[in-house]
């Protein structure tokens, strides 16, 4: 066990470095960042920070040096710089843990030998997988590379054959999958933690809606039949278990007629999972510093209905958005991530509103959204 005082790592300084610093300081511990931007939002509150690239042997070292346990806040930290940390250090979750799940063909593999329902899919490849691939599936579709995506980049939707190959000229040519894009009654996700003893918890299920594949809105709990609950949750504690997995992961899922299809899942704590900081006893950071330090894990009981809506960078389109008008709706909190340059479709922050029920909930956290706008 890792007690308060050590000093903790974090590979990425984005703003779930900056969450999980945020945690791991208020219990004592102190943290350093390993993120090459010198205003990452981790590293503005960390304790230490080695402002080089993962890439650097050098840095790996000199960061691990300093560190009791690592984690990482990036689902894309390559597997063999996390394999390198571990050689000096606690690394969790692990390299082995976490590789199946950067790779969309590794996770569908992962899911198949889970049992795990996904929505219909077929391997790219390479360019001679792609007719087969069309004829697979045969309709509206979306084209998503194997590696390296996120926040619906690395993406094309598809209707023809034509426009399949055109995507796949502009996105790769690497390996893909092809999917069948579906209509969902509603997507939600689950956020699961395994500690290093193999015990799980889950949080409530969450519900999501997503515009341009960015996360937008996040409600808790979602309005789903408790039977429905349960299968997320025991479909996460399978696939955490199975990957022998020590952390927080996220598990993203459609609801189709009734029935829940993984989409993908995410090794780190997860954006849906940001209203745990404001309503949960135990939030998905805190979680986070309880598995990589061999602490027992938190209660993940909501103290109330929660509901989430992120900041993008288009806010600032006409300047510094008024944030007194969104303050002013009560039961609302905000969370900045210190982010110097507003890009559109770059996450700055998010607002989160607190209430007995779920509908209220996200009523309150639009109408401060929509203040911002005003
Ligand atoms: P992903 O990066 O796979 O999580 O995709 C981002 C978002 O795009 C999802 O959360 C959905 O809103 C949407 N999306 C992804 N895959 C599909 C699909 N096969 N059918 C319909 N919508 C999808």
């Amino acid at each position: 066990m890792i007690l308060p005082g050590a000093t903790l790592g974090v590979v990425g300084g984005g703003q779930l470095g900056r969450m999980f610093t945020m945690e791991a300081q208020r219990l004592g511990f102190r943290v350093v960042v390993l993120d090459p931007d010198r205003d990452a939002p981790a590293a503005q509150i960390a304790d230490a920070h080695v402002a080089r690239p993962w890439s650097d042997p050098t840095a790996l070292s000199a960061f691990a040096s300093q560190c009791a346990a690592i984690t990482t806040e990036f689902e894309n930290v390559p597997a063999e710089a996390l394999r390198a940390l571990a050689a000096h250090v606690p690394v969790r979750p692990s390299a082995a843990a976490v590789a199946p799940t950067q790779d969309r063909l590794d996770e569908k593999a992962l899911f198949a030998s889970l049992d795990i329902a996904v929505v219909p899919w077929a391997p790219i490849r390479s360019a001679a997988d792609l007719a087969g691939a069309w004829h697979a599936i045969s309709g509206p579709a979306i084209l998503k590379t194997a590696r390296m995506g996120y926040d619906g980049k690395g993406q094309a939707s598809v209707a023809t054959s034509e426009e399949l190959f055109a995507a796949y000229e502009h996105l790769g040519p690497a390996p893909c999958i092809l999917e069948r894009r579906v209509t969902f009654e509603r997507e939600i996700s689950i956020m699961v933690a395994r500690g290093e003893d193999g015990s799980v918890v889950t949080w409530p299920v969450a519900e999501n809606v997503h515009v341009n594949g960015i996360l937008h809105t996040t409600v808790v709990p979602a309005q789903v039949p408790a039977a429905l609950s349960a299968a997320a949750r025991e479909t996460a504690q399978r696939i955490v278990t199975a990957l022998d997995y020590v952390g927080v992961m996220g598990v993203e899922c459609f609801v189709v007629d009734g029935a829940l299809l993984v989409n993908e899942v995410a090794p780190r704590p997860h954006n849906s999972g940001h209203w745990t900081l404001d309503a949960a006893v135990t939030s998905q950071f805190e979680q986070q510093v309880r598995t990589l330090t061999g602490l027992p894990l938190g209660n993940t009981a909501p103290m109330c209905a929660a509901a989430m809506v992120n900041l993008l960078g288009d806010l600032w389109a006409e300047g510094e958005p008024q944030w007194d008008r969104a303050l002013a709706v009560t039961g609302v909190r905000l969370h900045l991530y210190g982010k110097a340059e507003p890009r559109p479709g770059r996450k700055m922050g998010h607002l989160v509103a607190l209430a007995p029920a779920a509908d209220t909930a996200l009523m309150l956290a639009l109408k401060a959204w929509q203040a911002l706008q005003e």
